[in-house]
């Protein structure tokens, strides 16, 4: 049952996105001060990693100086979370998507893990979203919940979920029996669930919102959205270890970070950096008490945003995140194509139902291609379209295949990069 503190931080949720820039910070320094602290005291591995730099949790000051922690990638996290002796047994496990092939299960405190809930509701509320909204979730298996949270029993923000794996006619019912008020997925599987219905001509009942998550959105995912649904994708950002991390503001048109539970910083953090090139995101999650996540390399990349926000929120705002650091193309010259690059470039390539683009070795590039059943595919056009496009000496191979493998978790992505780095 929600507990007093539990209510206050639903009240935070609402009250803090007005709060001004530097109370926002000043909030979000505290909080990250008392965790690496925490951390410090309570964990072996943060303890280890701080006495071999010769630093105390004191030398914390500022945001600057969290730079001298080193960053953890997936791998450490989930060796150090398996290797510790302190984690509290009344812990809450999540599982992360496993997109990168590496799923992992990471402990939160019933506190942190209602908070770090919480966090998806914010966008929501900021959408004018009531409470009272039913959802229709279409998500990895691993993410669906046999217990209602204490929330959902009282009838605030209920919730069905129907797993990633079962056919598009499968969540097609679901949503024609239902019929909820928000529907709720990765976006590429609601992009899947839009195709399957123009293509099929059936009628599909209208939710009044679509929401979509951690996947990259194109201008023809959002286009298809509002010609099956008729509504405007709301696009979320974040993942299952660290909550929401930033949310598409209709006014700014830009994300919202919620600073005041994570700390997130673009990599690398210089001046001198190209700002044409998107950079390594890297998040602290500040409600992480049973296993501390202090800068980690979550293997997304994107830009932070130069612009003020114009609604009024305190929240500072990043740019669209273009995709996992392992979903982009390198070129010879060093240039970087993005997951979204290849959507705008494959739009022009006539009859095309499926394709993927796989990158395993510097210099050359394979796209995957599954045509329409209606001919209208033509290789050698593709094959042109795309080395104009990309315009730098690269072996470029087609691939005509009868389909596309997803991942184990369902989860189809348009670009792999197998490179090191
Ligand atoms: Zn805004």
């Amino acid at each position: 049952m929600a507990d007093a503190g539990t209510a206050l931080s639903f009240i935070r949720l609402l009250r803090d996105p007005w709060r001004s820039p530097d109370e926002l910070q000043a909030l979000q320094l505290s909080r990250l001060r008392n965790l690496i602290r925490f951390a410090v005291d309570h964990f072996a591995f943060y303890r280890g990693r701080f006495d071999r730099l010769d630093l105390r949790p004191e030398d914390i000051r500022g945001h600057e100086d969290l730079l001298r922690i080193p960053v953890v990638g997936k791998e450490l996290l989930r060796q150090a979370i398996r290797e510790a002796t302190t984690i509290h047994r009344n812990s809450r496990w999540v599982c992360t998507s496993g997109s990168t092939g590496m799923p992992m299960r990471i402990p939160f405190l019933p506190r942190d893990h209602s908070l770090v809930n919480l966090t998806w509701l914010r966008p929501l509320l900021a959408h004018g979203i009531p409470p009272r909204a039913r959802t229709l979730e279409i998500t990895g298996p691993q993410n669906i919940r046999l217990h209602p949270a204490w929330y959902q029993r009282l009838g605030f923000w209920r919730r069905r979920s129907v797993s990633i794996l079962d056919s598009e006619d499968a969540w097609l019912k679901a949503l024609n029996e239902d019929r909820p008020d928000i529907l709720w997925g990765y976006s590429g599987s609601l992009k899947l669930l839009a195709q399957h219905i123009k293509k099929s001509g059936q009628t599909a009942f209208r939710p009044r919102w679509v929401v979509g998550v951690s996947d990259l959105v194109d201008d023809e995912c959002r286009e298809l959205i509002r010609e099956i649904f008729h509504a405007e994708l709301l696009d979320l950002y974040g993942a299952a270890e660290t909550g929401c991390i930033a949310w598409l503001c209709s006014h700014c048109g830009e994300y919202h970070v919620n600073i005041d539970h994570l700390v997130v910083e673009f990599l690398p953090w210089s001046a001198a950096a190209d700002p044409g090139n998107p950079r390594r995101i890297v998040v602290t999650n500040l409600y992480s008490h049973a296993f501390p996540i202090i800068r980690y390399e979550i293997g997304d990349l994107g830009f932070p945003s130069a612009q003020s926000p114009l609604c009024g929120r305190g929240l500072p705002l990043m740019k669209v995140v273009e995709g996992r650091s392992d979903a982009v193309v390198r070129l010879p010259s060093g240039r970087v194509l993005s997951p979204l690059f290849f959507f705008a470039v494959m739009k022009k390539v006539a009859g095309l139902a499926r394709w993927q683009v796989v990158q395993e070795q510097a210099g050359s590039l394979t796209v995957k291609v599954v045509p329409d059943d209606d001919g209208s595919f033509s290789l050698p056009l593709a094959e042109k379209t795309l080395r104009a496009a990309v315009a730098e000496p690269l072996r470029i191979e087609i691939e005509i295949a009868a389909a596309i493998p997803g991942a184990e978790t369902g989860k189809v992505r348009s670009v792999i990069s197998r490179l090191n780095g």
